[in-house]
């Protein structure tokens, strides 16, 4: 196909990524953010093995691995018997393969100084509102109504509050969960945790506390940890009213090696209120139209796939550019190609959050009961392994990628 003339909303890791890629099979890219100094938001996630592919597809997994914590097992407790209910290991299904656990800024600044050292162009402080497709091109509108340009191909990648998701083929409307979660980023506490788990403790499905080592967004700094406490965002209010205290000695109630993490925080204003939604575009395209990452697609962060699956949609659509004779066989191949990973993602993380965010009493005792139990005999831990590892599924073939193979990094 010909180089195209191709505007990317959003300078989150999906469209960061497909910037990279987008500019690598000659296209010329033009990258549109809000913000008018793209910054990452939030605290730390999981590089799965997926997302790690990618980046390693991209050159960029030497640096981002200098950033991160190697995560090598999920294992979460009961925070009253402290019998263990979860365990999961990355090598259970193949040997070598792990996790990343870094900040947010950490990805964002590996992909955003690349873009940047390519000579992408990123127009800051451009909110786009809208999309008006004629047949010859595309032509993006800023808030205010201010014509931005005329494209071949928009690819929104503005996340899971896109304005533009809503020109797809067929648009999807996002669920708001009852759960959310406050999170921070706090210095890292070696003693009473494992620097290579994800560790968490439960109280039933409506409390769940975690602790990631996210390592450190620049190499040989301090390690820092992503801590989090789930919550119902409608009840913060009333959580933050009661005080810090009130707060902290429940947390430190269930489980007490928190403390050196609940010392660290001196104000709610550290902590910052996530809220999860849940949506799936059946087509994730229209005309001249690529929709990638949570615009696509959003879901609570049970699974940890997110990020992981924005880095594959990136991988999916460049591909899918290179190989088609036209614009509109190219957006099918796209939608095609992430279809099947997409939907059974969606529908795990719908299916297993409310065994650990909900009000439910059933839901926890089957796992903690159940589920714990059974998830020990073979195959259980290999398919959760391959769960967690975003591979359940095969994300990779229809890509044109070959998982890394990683006794070999
Ligand atoms: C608390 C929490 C924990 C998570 N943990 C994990 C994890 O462990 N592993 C994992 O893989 N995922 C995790 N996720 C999910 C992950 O963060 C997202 O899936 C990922 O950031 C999606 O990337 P994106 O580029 O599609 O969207 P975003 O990261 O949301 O980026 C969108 C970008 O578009 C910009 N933008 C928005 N609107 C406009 C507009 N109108 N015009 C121009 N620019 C715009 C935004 O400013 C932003 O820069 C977590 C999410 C949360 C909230």
């Amino acid at each position: 196909m010909k180089s195209l003339d191709i505007a990317i909303a959003g300078a989150g890791p999906a469209g960061l990524a497909a910037a990279l890629f987008l500019h690598r099979t000659g296209h010329r890219v033009t990258v549109f953010e809000r913000f008018d100094t793209p910054k990452p938001l939030g605290s730390g996630l999981i590089l799965q093995p997926t997302g790690l592919t990618v980046l390693d597809r991209l050159g960029l997994l030497p640096e981002i691995m200098t950033r991160g914590s190697r995560i090598d097992r999920l294992r979460g407790s009961d925070a009253k018997s402290g019998r263990t209910v979860l365990d999961v290991r990355y090598d259970a299904q193949r040997k070598g393969r792990f996790g990343l656990a870094v900040h947010r800024a950490a990805l964002f600044g590996v992909l955003h100084r690349t873009v940047e050292a390519q000579g992408i162009a990123i127009e800051t402080g451009s909110e786009i509102v809208e999309l008006d497709v004629g047949s010859a091109h595309a032509t993006l509108k800023r808030a205010g109504g201010r014509d931005i340009g005329r494209f071949d191909l928009v690819v929104d990648a503005s996340g899971a509050r896109s304005p533009l998701a809503a020109f797809s083929v067929r648009p999807a409307t996002r669920r708001p969960l009852t759960y959310g979660a406050f999170w921070a980023t706090l210095d890292w506490v070696g003693e009473g945790f494992d620097a290579n788990a994800l560790m968490q403790r439960y109280r039933r499905a409506s409390v769940m506390i975690g602790v990631l080592p996210i390592g450190s967004d620049e190499p040989g700094g301090k390690g820092q940890a992503a801590f989090f406490w789930s919550l119902k965002p409608d009840n913060a209010d009333a959580v933050i009213a009661a005080g810090l205290d009130v707060w902290k000695e429940q947390v430190a109630g269930l489980w007490p090696e928190t403390t050196p993490y609940l010392d660290q925080i001196g104000d709610f204003s550290q902590l910052t209120l996530a809220r999860y939604g849940h949506h799936t575009l059946k087509v994730p395209a229209g005309r001249r139209l690529a929709v990638i990452g949570d615009a696509a697609h959003s879901t609570s962060p049970q699974l940890g796939q997110g990020a992981n699956m924005a880095l594959l949609d990136a991988a999916a659509l460049a591909h899918a550019l290179e190989l088609s004779p036209d614009l509109e066989t190219a957006l099918g191949t796209y939608a095609r190609s992430r279809r099947l990973h997409v939907r059974v993602f969606q529908m795990l993380s719908a299916a297993f959050t409310p065994f650990y965010q909900s009000d439910s009493v059933l839901l926890p005792l089957l796992r903690d009961r159940l589920v714990a139990t059974v998830a020990k005999v073979p195959p259980a831990p290999q398919i959760l392994a391959s769960m967690v590892a975003g591979t359940i599924i095969d994300p990779f073939g229809p890509l044109g990628l070959r998982e890394k193979d990683w006794n070999r990094s």
